[in-house]
């Protein structure tokens, strides 16, 4: 932890008055050592920025905070709307949460982009063209925490997708592509098997592609998908994907590429944004003037692009890469033969630093000047209702007992209006004709339907409850079965 406060920290930056406000926090482990090496490179480059730390991260978690941000750090991310974050180490056990996923959720910084690219030949790479940004659903998914233990047995977590979710993303993706000159948007699902929730995003992705002809647009099955852009990144360009995959595939991504700690990342909100880089806090290289600045000093330069300031944003990024080009790395990326010289964090500033005005000359020059002012970011259409009808329910029981023993008690819950047509465990169809092979452990989904020509109302539902309590039989939730203007909103069984 560091022991200087945040203001201490600005003390020796070349900082002038005015410039656009932004909140800055210095971070844990190398966090500090960082930050103040790459905002020297900012501010010597000319960004015109007026810097507002906050403490957040184990300083505050230590306190007793146990979301590691106080009610300070909140009122400044909400006034300067721009947030250039170090990494934060996040305490073990101790029921401390995930602050950047705090801070993400709270402000809606729904898209997480993450370019990642090779410097082939000066960077050591396993695929010298890779060049792909991956742009990560942020807010959705598994990542809305809620999570039950329902049985001696079995636990769940819920993935929740939305359309204004999907639609915000994915346009965001299209927009990107084309402000950036990019020539394809590739979707990454498992909708063979989440046919709802990753079906819902590739359908969304389907329809707003139509809005771009001039970006090619293709899908693959996230497995696949995955295989390939680790052996082809090539193959690749801007990839949109919901949460999770896009979680685990962008540090893969990021790492194939050369090092992860060369990766920035953008979270990007309708109001807020918040820069950084994709690494850690590194505790173990903390206060040794070691660290590699460039994920997070390139983080700043996607930031000076969003505050309209991409002049700088160009200069830092040419200066940058022509250290890189020079030979001048941090002990991570450093190889003997391509190097030139191994400098630590405030060496390797001050090379930048040297360079800027530079461009290089093996690797391509970045050139944001031109490209005019940043897109708007994207708003969901708003939600046609459409009828919606209640047809069943699942209800969810514990027991340990047989499928056939399960299915006699069930039945004698139900009624001339609606009958029990299925029971599954884990998904699985195991009455009517189960295979004696299924393994079942003891939670079961047992399906009611409104018999055909009848209504299903939530006052049979509230019936069938109170008859299933008064027999004993532990049940443990329930899920409506609706139509949307006659569609299932509902999955079958397998081996339905
Ligand atoms: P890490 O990314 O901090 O470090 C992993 C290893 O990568 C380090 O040991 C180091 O050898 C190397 N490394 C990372 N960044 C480097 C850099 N800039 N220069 C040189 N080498 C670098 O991952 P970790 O060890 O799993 O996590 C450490 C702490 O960071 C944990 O408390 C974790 O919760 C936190 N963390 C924070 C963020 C964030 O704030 N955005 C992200 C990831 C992890």
């Amino acid at each position: 932890m560091s022991t200087r406060t945040a203001s201490a920290e600005l003390a020796d930056l070349p900082r002038k008055p005015g410039g656009v406000p932004v909140t800055v926090a210095f971070g844990d482990g190398i966090g500090p050592e960082i930050m103040r090496a790459s905002l020297k490179i900012l501010l010597e480059a000319g960004a015109d920025i007026a810097i507002e730390p906050i403490e957040i991260g184990e300083r505050v978690y230590l306190a007793g905070n146990t979301a590691g941000i106080g009610p300070e750090a909140w009122e400044s991310l909400r006034r300067t709307k721009v947030f250039y974050k170090a990494p934060i180490t996040t305490p073990q056990g101790g029921g401390y949460k995930s602050l950047n996923v705090t801070v993400r959720k709270m402000l809606g910084l729904f898209a997480n982009v993450r370019p990642c690219v090779a410097y082939h030949p000066f960077v050591a790479t396993k695929h010298p063209g890779m060049d792909v940004v991956i742009v990560r659903e942020n807010e959705e998914d598994l990542y809305a925490g809620i999570e039950h233990r329902q049985t001696d047995e079995v636990y769940q977590c819920l993935k929740l997708i939305s359309r204004p979710g999907c639609e915000k993303i994915v346009r965001y993706a299209f927009e990107y592509a084309r402000a950036h000159g990019r020539r394809k948007v590739t979707c990454f699902t498992k909708d063979n098997i989440m046919k709802l929730t990753d079906g819902l995003f590739h359908k969304v992705f389907d329809e707003i592609a139509r809005d771009y002809p001039d970006i090619e647009n293709e899908h693959w099955i996230v497995d696949i998908g995955a295989a390939k852009l680790a052996d082809t990144p090539q193959a690749f360009d801007v990839i949109v994907m919901p949460n999770l995959y896009g979680d685990i595939l962008s540090d893969v991504a990021a790492q194939i590429a050369g090092s992860v700690g060369l990766a920035p990342s953008a979270n990007i909100g309708e109001h807020c944004a918040m820069f950084e880089a994709i690494h850690g806090s590194a505790p173990r290289r903390a206060g040794q003037d070691v660290a590699n600045p460039s994920g997070l000093l390139l983080a700043g330069v996607m930031m000076l692009i969003h505050i309209g300031q991409p002049e700088v944003a160009q200069r830092v990024h040419n200066a940058w890469l022509a250290t890189i080009e020079d030979g001048i790395h941090t002990y991570d990326i450093f190889e003997e033969g391509v190097s030139k010289r191994k400098v630590g964090t405030k060496a390797f500033a001050e090379a930048v630093i040297e360079r800027l005005g530079r461009t290089p000359t093996t690797l391509r020059p970045v050139a944001y000047a031109a490209a005019g002012k940043p897109f708007a970011v994207p708003q969901a259409r708003p939600t046609v209702p459409a009828k919606k009808e209640l047809v069943g329910i699942d209800v969810f029981v514990h027991a340990t007992k047989t499928a056939d023993e399960l299915a006699r008690e069930m039945q004698a819950a139900a009624s001339d209006l609606f009958a029990l047509v299925m029971i599954t465990n884990r998904g699985v169809r195991v009455w009517p004709e189960g295979l004696p092979e299924t393994f079942c452990t003891d939670h079961w989904r047992c399906r009611y339907l409104a018999l055909p020509g009848k209504q299903f109302n939530k006052a049979m539902v509230v019936e069938l409850l109170k008859k299933l309590t008064e027999m004993g039989v532990d049940f443990v939730k329930t899920e409506h079965l609706f139509t949307f203007d006659g569609e299932p909103g509902y999955s079958l069984g397998q081996g339905q």
